[in-house]
Formats: C-alpha cells, sequence, structure tokens
C-alpha cells in the first residue's frame, strides 16, 4: 500500500533480509485436533441459492451459485445454471455469503487487572495471560480468516500459533503476527522489554524480524527518535509498523513514515493541552478529539496529510463502546463462552460506566466517540484506507470474533452502509496487507476464505452474527462446534 524506495532497495540487495513466514501459508492437511471441527471438507462445492456479498461495496448478487474448487473460488454462476459435473450441491436458500473477514487489531491474549473490586480499583503488575486456546477458535467461528495480532506479549507462543496452525495441526485463521510493543519505561504492563534508545528500538526491530514476525506495532511511550528508528529497521525488511501512540502525535508519526495509526483518532494527542515532545499526554488524546469536530480545519489538514502520506487508520469502535454508559450488554452467546471470573469483572466495570451516566465524563466520552465517528467517515470519503479490528483486550466487554462483528454493526451505526462496513473489515485489511488479490473479496480464482450466515447482512447487518460455515482455504469449519469448544474458558486459556 505504502511506497518505501528504500525498503525496495534493501529488499533487493539483503534478499532475505526478513524471515516471516507468510501471512497465507499454502493450505495443510488437516490433523487430529482440527478434524473434529471441519463441517465440509475441502473439496468441489456448488452452494446455490446464495446471496453474495462480494466485499468490494458493490451490491449483493441475490441469487447465485457459488462453486468452492478446491482450496480456490471456482466461480460465481447465475441462478439456474446448470452445477458442473463432480460438484455436490448444496441449498443457500435465505443465506448470505461474504468475504472472510480481515482482522487488524485482534490479540490473542487477555488482560487481567489483579484484584479488580467494584469501584474499579486494582493492584499491579498488570498481567496478560495468553489466550492461545480460545482466541483462534473464536475469530475462526465468527468468519474471521485472516488477523493481525496488533501487539504481542508471548510472541514466541504467537509464531508457534502461526506454525501450528499453518501446518494443519491447530485450528485457527491465518495469522500476521505483530512483535512485541514498542514501548519505552512506564509500560503499562510488565511483560515488555522497555526501549531505552533509538538503537536499542533498532534492535528489537531487528531481533524479532529474525524470529519471523510479520509486522511491529509501536504504543504509548516511545520518543519520535525511537519510533523513526524502528520504522526504518521494519521498512528495510519490507515489513509494515502501526502504532497506539500517544507521546507521539499523529503528524509526527506521519512524518516519520508510519504505515497505520490504531484507534481511529481517539489517541493522537497533537492539541492536548500541556503536550510534551516525546511524553505521552494525561489526556491520552481525548482533548485532541473533542476539539477536532469532523469537518474543523484542524480535522481537514489531518486528513488531508494522512490521505497523502498513505496512513491507513484502524476503527476499533468496540473498545470505546464500553465507555459509553448506554452501550449494548453483551450478548447471551458471548457471556457463555466467558469465565465465571471474566464474567464478574465485566459487569462490575459495566456497572461502573452505567453509574457514570449524565455525569460530565460520560457526555465527554459520548461526544469523543461520536466526534471519532465522524472524522473516520471523513477519513473515508477523502480516500483515506480505513481498517477494522474490535481490540478485544481487557474487561471482558470485548471478545474475539464476536468484537469483530460488533465493529462491523458500529461502522454501520457510524454511517456507513453495510456494503461500506463490509469491504471495510474485509477489501480494505486484505488491501493493507498486500493480499488483495488472494483474500478480501469473493471472485473467481481467490482463495476461498469466506463465510455464510442465515439472513442478509446487506439490509439487517446484525445479520453478520448468524454464521452457519467459515470456510478457509475452501474448508468449512463448524462454527456452532468451535464455540461450544471454549464455553466458560475465555479469560482462563
Ligand atoms: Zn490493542
Amino acid at each position: 500500500m505504502k511506497f518505501h524506495p528504500l525498503a525496495a532497495v534493501a529488499a533487493m540487495s539483503l534478499g532475505s533480509a526478513g524471515s516471516a513466514a507468510p501471512v497465507l501459508a499454502p493450505p495443510a492437511t488437516l490433523g487430529p485436533q482440527v478434524q473434529p471441527y471441519v463441517h465440509l471438507p475441502a473439496g468441489q462445492i456448488a452452494i446455490q441459492h446464495l446471496r453474495i456479498i462480494d466485499g468490494t461495496g458493490a451490491a449483493p448478487i441475490d441469487d447465485a451459485t457459488l462453486l468452492i474448487d478446491g482450496s480456490k473460488i471456482g466461480a460465481i454462476l447465475p441462478t439456474g445454471s446448470p452445477v458442473p459435473a463432480g460438484f455436490r450441491t448444496l441449498d443457500g436458500t435465505g443465506e448470505t455469503a461474504l468475504p472472510g473477514l480481515v482482522g487488524m487489531h485482534n490479540h490473542l491474549y487477555y488482560l487481567q487487572l489483579p484484584n479488580l473490586d467494584a469501584s474499579g480499583k486494582f493492584e499491579q503488575p498488570i498481567i496478560i495471560p495468553q489466550m492461545t486456546f480460545s482466541a483462534p477458535r473464536l475469530y475462526l467461528a465468527n468468519g474471521v480468516t485472516t488477523m493481525r495480532t496488533t501487539g504481542s506479549v508471548e510472541t514466541y507462543t504467537d509464531l508457534a500459533l502461526k506454525r501450528e496452525i499453518d501446518a494443519g495441526r491447530l485450528v485457527g485463521p491465518h495469522l500476521d503476527v505483530t512483535g512485541p510493543y514498542l514501548e519505552g519505561p512506564g509500560s503499562f504492563f510488565i511483560q515488555n522489554h522497555p526501549i531505552t534508545s533509538p538503537e536499542d528500538a533498532r534492535k528489537e526491530v531487528a531481533f524479532w524480524g529474525d524470529q519471523g514476525v510479520n509486522s511491529y506495532k509501536a504504543y504509548m511511550n516511545i520518543t519520535r527518535a525511537e519510533l523513526g528508528a524502528a520504522i526504518k529497521e521494519a521498512h528495510r525488511r519490507g515489513l509494515k509498523l502501526t502504532g497506539h501512540l500517544c507521546s507521539v502525535t499523529y503528524p509526527e508519526a506521519v512524518a516519520l513514515g508510519i504505515d497505520d495509526l490504531e484507534h481511529g483518532f481517539f489517541v493522537n494527542t497533537q492539541l492536548d493541552p500541556g503536550k510534551q515532545p516525546d511524553k505521552c499526554s494525561d489526556g491520552g488524546g481525548t482533548p485532541t478529539l473533542l476539539k477536532m469536530t469532523p469537518g474543523s480545519p484542524e480535522a481537514n489538514a489531518l486528513i488531508k496529510l494522512l490521505v497523502d502520506h498513505h496512513v491507513a487508520v484502524t476503527s476499533t469502535l468496540p473498545v470505546f463502546e464500553q465507555d459509553i454508559p448506554s452501550h449494548a450488554p453483551l450478548q447471551a452467546r458471548q457471556m457463555e463462552v466467558l469465565t465465571p471470573q471474566a464474567k464478574e469483572a465485566y459487569l462490575y466495570n459495566r456497572n461502573r460506566v452505567a453509574s457514570r451516566a449524565g455525569s460530565p465524563r460520560a457526555e465527554q466520552s459520548l461526544q469523543a466517540y461520536k466526534n471519532d465517528l465522524g472524522l473516520e467517515r471523513q477519513f473515508v470519503a477523502a480516500g483515506g484506507l480505513l481498517l477494522a479490528g474490535p481490540d478485544p483486550t481487557g474487561n471482558g466487554g470485548v471478545i474475539p470474533g464476536f468484537g469483530d462483528q460488533r465493529e462491523v454493526e458500529l461502522l454501520v451505526e457510524a454511517g456507513f452502509t453495510p456494503l461500506e462496513a463490509v469491504k471495510i473489515a474485509t477489501l480494505n485489511g486484505a488491501t493493507y496487507l498486500g493480499l488483495a488479490d488472494r483474500i478480501g473479496t469473493i471472485a473467481p480464482g481467490k482463495n476461498a476464505d469466506l463465510f455464510i450466515v442465515k439472513g442478509n447482512p446487506a439490509t439487517k447487518i446484525d445479520d453478520i452474527e448468524n454464521v452457519v460455515v467459515v470456510f478457509k482455504d475452501g474448508v468449512g469449519y463448524d462454527s456452532a462446534r468451535l464455540i461450544q469448544s471454549v464455553k466458560g474458558r475465555f479469560g482462563e486459556y
């Protein structure tokens, strides 16, 4: 998506500078841990009377025959066309196919706040256990066929998970493994190497590049010089770097060559009062967002800067929805996958936020949220590449997979059409990853990475939740059985 002349030169001269396994591995034989979740083995399948939302933003085809030929999409035929010999026919009446979701802010861990009490107090240190068992299943079950981990805690574990999934030994989506948070001293959590200098940042990027990560993420306490050194080393390896920033403002990060900015417009600190260079501000971006109303001169200038420099923005609305007192509660199907402790923590937090209703703080959260929605729409209208992900971290309120569907629903609430929202969550992610020729839309010749839901998300976006089957490389996975296998487990492992 972004052209880096220096990176191209370096890649040519250094040959195998990076050692990352590709995000999309060739399909492997599926082992005994995966087989129980296979609903339809790869083969020649014709699904008739199916509605198809192809992910380009185009109007749906209301009645088509979709041919899946091995690991690829064979063809989309008009209704009534003869089915080629050898294809098994299935009836898709009342169902809709969508491209597999490309989750661009999807973690594989769960944040734990020790001894969290009803007032929201907890003790340090914050601990982040891995959800290496439950999260990949929840993602795949809910239609996510490719995802970026967007910041890792146990990076070796995430790399090993990718290796096992790619080898057919564990079940889960295609992974873009992001390295550990590139973060200075004063990190939010203890399991992170604190970067101390630009050379240290470069070494950290180089080390994890050699271990095989696919991408990088900078975090809230990093200096401009450290971020610049990290970006340079990432680009030298032909890899991209995103950031959940605070100490570095959005315009500063653009000038340093960042590829993507996480959390929409929530964490830009350029107008925060008292912002010191290279230091995170107290407001963490909220004062800037409150000032930066959509269409204001400040907003217009920032959006032009991002679009001109081809910097993507990742929308993570589900995690911010949690700060709105009137936000939707978790559905029963989501509550069921949480451990009892995670359920309790979620309910504490939900009550705490609900009790703020009408307070100045709640009004501020609501205004910031509204401004962000408007800015995300303005960014897309100006030609910006908006990506989507739920950011499932703490408090149980955002859950892998379910959260990816919620992100699409919230994009529609923000004013995007359902077809635009689907495109943001599919083709745009594929485009950013440089994989749009293989995934992100339903088109002949592309990988058969797609999912089928009951209903019609083009008119009722909530139907995206009614997943029947998820195809990854032409293998149809049983959504319900995957979810059943992690009931009561998310938050534990
Ligand atoms: Zn995150």
